[in-house]
């Protein structure tokens, strides 16, 4: 038998990379297994990372001491801030990365990881022993080098256990194309009590760019300024930065897929899993949007160098001479040599129900289980759950406290909680409309919101955190100045004036004329330089940051007295005569599991999956007007 270690990860997914990251970091001596050591932290679909609520996670992840975000900015080819022209509680951070540089700048990081050792191989097997009716997990078996003891044991098996991959009617054992899947480990869980259910999921062909017509293509450019994900990140991305491009299904693709379901694993039933309900598979859009003409498709490159493109919004498990031909219905992509088809696969995941807010098994409480296996979809929220699954597993072992976020602290912690408490009936993605605090939960203050975490942590390098440090008491010192600089009409009548705002009658404080949405503090200050306190340098990050401080303050006050009230509603009864389908503000997943559950209380209805506050609070307002059936006049 080999010596013990103290915590063993299997899996070299998104999750298992952040969870082996942190525990070896934080100095536990670590065993990474996975099947395949050149696949660390691969992509299995869109190699992008980030969007709406996905991206406030990195950032979260990055302010915690995580990689996820460092790796992006190194392997960034486009990066956008999606909603730029929204406010900034809803700015979300996209970048569109080399698929192939991701997966070695993990390697590279994990390897160079003091604590940490990597070896490649399977687990089939975990070794569980029975002491006065507790079970307990004291290692692993693993395919080729028997049994591994450990302390810890954190499960990161992604869509591996169990994997069963469609193409049309062909289907195959599998946990990514040609990848094996794992058998036995689902049923030995199940048979100590997990509970295990199955999802299901997709992805899209690969084509070769140089059989693409890009001149009947839109272009979609990133953002001319750059951006990155990690608050230390200093320099923009080395790769060479590439465009996407647009083009759209039209009826002819509609038709050609539509005549080719009978040849659906999917409209034939041989999938059982459950999919992603917002990343629905072409065939599965056609058939809900019947009466959309068309779909948009984005060609998004998967590298620097080659040529390989994901095709964005086609994904699908119909056969392979069906996806050929309904790409080449498509506008550009006429001539689209498939590199390699779509396909659909089903997995096993557990119930995270059965999971403590550390994400520790509470039916063995030695193993942990974090990203996809929990029921999510993602790769952001399948690197959250890891690295917290490696900090709390190594805090165990420390005997230092858990590290648990609260739902008002980060997306992070809103995830964890809803799946510990209310577990999933469908794959679980972030959205910001999960969270009750989304105007202080934003991406640019990730760093701030978690900064003392992350000093109990330790993960985050003391130099971040002195700059974090830093530049906040900058902040605060720059807001302070602006409400007790004054503003005279003299001075600013002008400005206001072209930019459309009304002049000032008399003199203000600077703060309070920052509350008119128009006025933009960097435009302000180009004006008024003199509204910069002396010796005071600024970066265009503490100009931000200052300026969202003093527009959101008041908003952020109502909204933590809402989430107060929120938490005393839980007693208040719904009427069983409520019309959901009449309260436009629900969102359709809330309405159907609403119609779905009937829940008799507020709080019943809080504890549905897939419920958001934003659900609860359009109920609140619809009961407030409600008038019970047989009442009207
Ligand atoms: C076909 C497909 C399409 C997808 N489409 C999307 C999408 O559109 N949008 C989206 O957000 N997400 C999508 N995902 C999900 C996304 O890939 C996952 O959410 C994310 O990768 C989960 O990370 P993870 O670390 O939990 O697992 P994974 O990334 O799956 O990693 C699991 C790792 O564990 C290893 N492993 C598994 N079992 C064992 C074992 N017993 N012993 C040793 N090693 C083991 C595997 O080799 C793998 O390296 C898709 C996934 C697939 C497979």
């Amino acid at each position: 038998m080999e010596r013990s270690r103290e915590i063993i990860v299997i899996g070299g997914g998104h999750a298992g990379c952040e969870a082996a990251l942190a525990a070896a970091t934080l100095g536990v001596n670590t065993l990474l297994i996975t099947t395949d050591i050149t696949k660390l932290g691969v992509m299995s679909c869109n190699p992008s990372i980030g969007g709406i609520g996905k991206g406030q996670i990195v950032r979260e992840i990055d302010a915690l001491g995580g990689f996820t975000g460092q790796c992006t900015d190194q392997t960034t080819l486009q990066f956008r801030m999606l909603n730029r022209s929204k406010g900034a509680a809803m700015h979300s951070p996209r970048a569109q990365c080399d698929r192939d540089l991701f997966s070695l700048h993990w390697r590279a990081k994990l390897e160079a990881t003091p604590n940490l050792s990597i070896i490649q191989d399977t687990i089939e097997e975990l070794l569980l022993e029975t002491h006065q009716g507790k079970v307990q997990c004291v290692g692993v078996r693993s395919k080729l080098r028997g049994e591994l003891p450990a302390q810890r044991v954190i499960l990161t098996a992604g869509t591996f256990l169990n994997g069963l991959i469609h193409v049309g009617m062909y289907h195959t054992l599998g946990g990514r194309i040609d990848e094996s899947a794992v058998p036995r480990l689902t049923e030995q869980l199940v048979a100590h009590g997990i509970r295990a259910a199955r999802f299901k999921t997709g992805t899209s062909p690969r084509i070769d760019l140089r059989t693409i017509n890009l001149d009947v293509c839109r272009i979609q450019a990133g953002d001319e300024e750059g951006g990155c994900f990690s608050y230390s990140t200093t320099s923009p991305s080395p790769l060479l930065q590439r465009p996407c491009y647009i083009t759209e299904t039209n009826p002819r693709t509609h038709e050609i897929l539509r005549n080719n379901l009978d040849r659906s694993p999917l409209f034939q039933h041989i999938i059982q899993g459950r999919g992603p309900r917002y990343c629905p598979s072409v065939e599965d859009k056609i058939h809900i949007f019947a009466d959309k003409p068309s779909h948009p498709i984005f060609l998004e490159p998967e590298n620097s160098e080659g040529n390989t493109i994901y095709i964005n919004g086609f994904s699908t498990s119909l056969p392979y001479d069906v996806q050929e031909a309904g790409l080449h219905s498509i506008h550009g992509l006429e001539e689209a040599h498939i590199i390699r088809p779509g396909y659909a696969i089903e997995y096993d995941y557990f119930d995270p129900l059965q999971l403590e807010h550390t994400l520790a098994s509470k039916v063995i409480p030695q193993l942990y289980i974090a990203g996809q296996l929990n029921g999510t979809t993602g790769y952001e929220e399948a690197a959250a759950q890891g690295l917290l699954a490696g900090i709390n597993a190594a805090h165990a072992l420390m005997g230092k406290a858990p590290i648990i976020l609260r739902r008002a602290e980060a997306y992070i912690g809103v995830m964890i909680d809803d799946l510990v408490t209310k577990g999933v009936d469908e794959p679980y993605r972030m959205f910001t409309s999960r969270a009750e605090h989304r105007l202080s939960l934003r991406q640019d203050n990730a760093d701030e919101r978690l900064y003392s975490l992350a000093q109990a942590i330790g993960l985050r390098s003391a130099t971040a955190l002195e700059n974090t440090r830093e530049k906040y008491e900058k902040v605060t010192l720059f807001s302070t100045h602006l409400s007790q600089s004054s503003l005279t009409p003299e001075s600013i009548n002008a400005y206001l004036t072209a930019q459309n705002s009304t002049p000032l009658p008399q003199a203000i404080k600077a703060h309070k004329l920052l509350l008119r949405p128009e006025v933009k503090l960097d435009a302000l200050l180009s004006h008024l330089p003199t509204l910069i306190p002396n010796d005071f340098t600024l970066s265009s990050e503490i100009i931000h940051s200052t300026e969202t401080r003093i527009k959101y303050a008041s908003y952020i006050e109502k909204e933590e007295q809402e989430s107060e009230q929120t938490l005393k509603i839980d007693t208040i009864h719904i009427p069983d005569t409520l019309d959901y389908s009449t309260i436009e503000s629900i969102s359709i997943e809330g309405r159907q599991k609403l119609r779905q559950h009937r829940p008799k209380t507020l709080g019943e209805a809080k504890h549905i999956p897939g419920i958001k506050p934003s659900d609860l609070k359009a109920i609140l307002i619809a009961m407030r007007s409600f008038v019970p059936r047989g009442t009207k006049e």
